[in-house]
């Protein structure tokens, strides 16, 4: 069994509803159980600035799937949300990432874990380490003190009835 982690994304339709959903297909994943949830998180879009707020959360599951296998899991549960993505880093449905595999370093043309750009990301960062204060990176690199990096970023944690932190 491997300690990983997802990061879950949406500004498009009724994304908490999606993200609720996505969550709840994680569950339902083969040799996977879920472990904790972050709370919600609200920002301003990065990329492409004239698209909604974007909504994410980060959820640590503990699986038997391998990371390949994973990624095509989590690709599946994108496209049952209808997932459409209408350009570079713009508004999508649901996104669902791979930000860390236990401590595994993968770097094949489809997949790269740790998520390349996990540490640039106030909404990666700080729901991660809502649910894993001392998170690090394979190499022992503590994510925590990422966190003063990414202070300019405009995020809120966002309160809603249908998010339950209980895994
Ligand atoms: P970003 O990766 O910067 O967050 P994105 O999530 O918008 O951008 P997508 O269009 O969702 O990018 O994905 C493009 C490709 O990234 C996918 O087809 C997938 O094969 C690849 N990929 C590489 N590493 C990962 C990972 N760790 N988790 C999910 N997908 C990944
Ligand atoms: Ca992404
Ligand atoms: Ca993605």
């Amino acid at each position: 069994m491997t300690d990983a982690f997802i990061g879950l994304g949406s500004n498009l339709g009724d994304s908490v509803t999606l993200l609720n959903e996505a969550r709840a297909a994680l569950t339902s994943l083969p040799q996977t159980r879920v472990t904790g949830v972050s709370p919600l998180y609200r920002s301003a879009p990065v990329g492409p600035q004239d698209q909604p707020d974007f909504f994410n959360a980060v959820v640590r599951i503990d699986t038997g799937l391998d990371a390949a296998s994973l990624l095509v899991a989590l690709q599946l549960i994108e496209q049952q949300a209808g997932r459409v993505r209408l350009r570079h880093w713009g508004e999508r449905t649901l996104d669902l990432d791979i930000l860390l595999y236990g401590n595994e370093r993968i770097d094949l043309p489809n997949l790269q874990v740790p998520h390349p750009r996990l540490h640039q990301r106030a909404f990666v960062l700080k729901p991660l380490l809502d649910i894993a204060a001392e998170i690090a990176l394979p190499d022992g690199t503590a994510l925590a003190p990422y966190c003063a990096t990414v202070e300019d970023q405009p995020i809120c944690q966002y309160s809603d009835d249908r998010w339950s932190l209980i895994p």
